[in-house]
């Protein structure tokens, strides 16, 4: 069997497609779909909580947005407003009963006419939700992870846009991602084409040393993370220093702590990288103290950053 942490879907009743609520096993595109050729897709991961109050979408508002910025720079035009995929969200989350939940919005260029020009295949859009526990294995979030830095890069700027979360850049996450497993390490951490540190397959990623925080620019080729942002605010809040800067690869060695955030993988410790111990070779404080933070506003519904979007 294949290496990696396995995580069968279970399939819910109900996939929103282009305004419909279709039965899961109808929810079907033809074998010319535009996305299917050319990887013209772009798409969202989100995570509904069952909180103390209630279920809520996290950062609901902000991945919507992130959606419409990622087609924006492909001149794909959303058939939608952003309150009609806002309302779509949590209509889908709603009709499948759901109470926590990983969310799958997509845009993609459809069926409409063969060639790499996708200005003739009209924009799509479905909304997948389905019950998913720890992205990164069963006690990733306690104990942390193994991780190598990739021998793949990260797009080079004027490739890609990294900024887009597009389905086809998603190759190269899965580069990076099939040699980490293949290797017994959980993640692989990609540089960018300077080689300085990028980020995970699916995550950003921190860094701790001599009690200041660091993490990787928008220049270096990062997706631009939402739960990045969540960090970044708790971490002002607990009075952490945050630098944004290029990193050398070598600070993975010599880091205290080393975690990696994403909204599957929420905020998961590096235990090591390349072999190496990061700090002791297990959650240092500043990344328990974040967790600790993040997970209390999901769990107990205290919406005092404004991020939760009661369903
Ligand atoms: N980088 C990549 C390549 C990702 O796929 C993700 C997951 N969307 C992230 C970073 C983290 O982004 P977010 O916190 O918005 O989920």
């Amino acid at each position: 069997m294949e290496p990696g942490y396995r995580m069968p879907i279970n399939k819910v009743e109900k996939i929103w497609m282009n305004g419909t609520l279709v039965n899961w096993d109808d929810a079907k595109v033809h074998v010319m779909t535009h996305a299917m050729h050319y990887g013209s897709s772009w798409f969202e991961g989100i995570r509904c909580y069952e909180t103390k109050c209630g279920s809520a979408v996290l950062c609901l508002d902000a991945h919507i947005q992130r959606l419409f910025d990622s087609t924006k720079m492909y001149r794909a035009e959303i058939p939608f407003t952003r309150k009609q995929l806002v309302d779509a969200v949590k209509e889908t989350i709603r009709v499948n009963k759901l109470k926590a939940c990983y969310i799958r919005p997509l845009a993609y260029r459809g069926y409409g006419e063969p060639g790499v020009n996708p200005f003739g295949s009209p924009v799509d859009v479905m909304i997948a939700v389905w019950e998913w526990g720890t992205y990164l294995g069963g006690e990733a979030l306690e104990n942390g992870i193994d991780v190598c830095v990739s021998s793949w890069n990260r797009p080079a700027p004027n490739t890609l846009p990294t900024m887009s979360k597009a389905g086809g850049n998603y190759l190269g996450s899965q580069l990076v991602k099939m040699e980490a497993l293949l290797n017994g390490y959980a993640e692989g951490i990609a540089l960018d084409v300077r080689g300085y540190i990028s980020e995970g397959s699916g995550e950003n990623i921190f860094i701790v040393r001599d009690k200041v925080l660091y993490t990787p620019p928008l220049i270096a080729s990062i997706l631009p993370g939402i739960t990045r942002v969540c960090v970044m605010k708790l971490a002002e809040d607990a009075g952490f220093r945050l630098v944004e800067g290029a990193m050398p690869r070598e600070m993975l060695y010599v880091a205290d702590e080393v975690f990696l955030t994403g909204t599957a993988a929420e905020i998961t410790p590096v235990r090591s990288v390349d072999k190496i111990a990061v700090g002791e070779g297990k959650p240092g404080p500043v990344t328990k103290k974040l967790q600790e933070m993040f997970f209390d506003v999901v769990r107990s519904g205290n919406d005092k950053y404004r991020w939760l979007d009661f369903v």
